[in-house]
């Protein structure tokens, strides 16, 4: 038989996205251990424990019911492209034309089409280390090369701009910017923002602003890139659905870039998926145009846990974390324990809690898990003395 294709192999090979365990492996290996009857609390997935709220469902089984069983055009419905448009201009204090709106099935298509669009080999690409994990993957397949951008927990998984202007160079093309980040849950300062746009405008790189947790903000404000003057023309904005309106099933995202960047995704979507889901994209319409106490409610029960896992962690011995200022992950060190963050997981998983290894979010991530607090409050107490009780069998 002859061989599959470089891409194919680069998935099926041993490569780093072999090594990782990433949250939907996890899913697959928590599935197998509940269906032989173990009791396992899921801190593993970035995904809201709410239920999509009423209204967005309702304007959802409305539209199938009214007929939008069909594609859409491949961008997305004109509407949901002038009401994002709205929002983001809104939002980021900028202007924004519907035809800079690309509508994805997922906001993670984004991440693949940005690096398609614009790596090539020898392009170096810059990611937060530890960072979400994706984005190494998919920089990799396109052949360039990964510079992390070391989070160091002693700074409050803040960077250092002078590191950052040193491993800036000629060949940099891309910044791939996190804020409220995963896993740390940081957000960078205005003052960070403005220095990493004066470093794109100087060196000429382009930032793609992943910002699908910016309305899950705790302290401080969330501020986008996009936003810095000069930043629009190099700036492709992440976001979505899936965290803000708890709709990750529904794959619901889009990407604000320039017209002549839109336009290539637009060409991507057409090759790939065609368009995304009709009735989906009149439910995310509903969801912008609606009420957004919902959104609010959610994020104030994010918050009242987050307190509550940051201070039963640090009361863990061998156990310490920062606390994080938005999304929904906390990403302990746990160095204390004296075992690998993959070794902590396996043994946390024995126990009944279900998390992420450090090392999945890059090099940098070791000697930390990321949790997901996105799950009950009554939840993160037993995961919590589980996680204590595991710790103490280390000890
Ligand atoms: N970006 C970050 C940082 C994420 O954590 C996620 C999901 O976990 C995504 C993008 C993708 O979200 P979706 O494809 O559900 O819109």
């Amino acid at each position: 038989m002859k061989t599959f294709s470089k891409f194919a192999r680069f998935f099926t090979e041993q490569s780093r996205n072999n090594e990782i365990i990433t949250p939907f492996d996890m899913k697959v290996i928590t599935r197998d251990l509940e269906s032989k009857g173990k009791d396992i609390i899921h801190l593993e997935i970035g995904e809201p424990d709410f239920d999509t709220p009423e209204h967005i469902k309702r304007a959802g089984i409305e539209a199938i019911e009214n007929g939008f069983t069909h594609y859409a055009p491949s961008r997305g419905l004109l509407e949901l492209r002038e009401e994002v448009a709205k929002y983001v201009s809104v939002t980021r204090k900028i202007s924004v034309s519907p035809n800079e709106v690309v509508i994805v099935p997922g906001g993670k298509n984004v991440i693949f089409y940005t690096m398609m669009a614009l790596l090539e080999k020898g392009d170096e690409v810059i990611v937060q280390s530890p960072g979400y994990y994706p984005y190494e993957i998919d920089a990799s397949l396109f052949g360039a090369k990964i510079v992390p951008l070391p989070l160091r927990e002693e700074n409050g998984f803040s960077f250092d701009r002078d590191y950052f202007k040193k491993i800036v160079s000629e060949k940099t093309k891309l910044f791939v910017f996190i804020s409220p980040a995963n896993p740390t849950g940081n957000i960078f300062s205005k003052e960070d923002i403005e220095f990493i746009s004066e470093q794109a405008m100087k060196n000429d790189f382009y930032v793609l602003s992943d910002e699908i947790y910016s309305r899950i903000v705790y302290e401080g404000e969330f501020f986008s890139i996009a936003s810095v003057p000069g930043m629009r023309e190099r700036t492709i904005i992440l976001d979505g659905f899936s965290k803000t309106y708890a709709m990750t099933g529904w794959r619901l995202g889009y990407s604000i870039a320039p017209k002549n960047i839109s336009d290539i995704f637009n060409k991507f979507l057409v090759s790939s998926n065609s368009c995304t889901a009709t009735f989906t994209q009149i439910a995310g319409l509903e969801a912008l145009r609606g009420p957004q106490d919902t959104v609010d409610e959610m994020v104030a029960e994010y918050k009242r846990r987050r307190d509550f896992i940051v201070d039963a962690l640090n009361e863990i011995r061998g156990i310490r974390v920062v606390k994080p200022k938005g999304a929904f992950y906390v990403f302990p060190n746990i160095t204390g324990l004296g075992i690998s963050s993959r070794e902590f997981v396996m043994k946390l998983l024995q126990n009944g809690v279900a998390t992420i290894p450090g090392n999945t979010f890059g090099k940098y991530g070791e000697g930390f898990i990321r949790i997901s607090y996105a799950n009950s409050l009554e939840n993160l107490k037993i995961a919590a003395e589980r996680i204590q009780k595991t710790a103490e069998e280390l000890s």
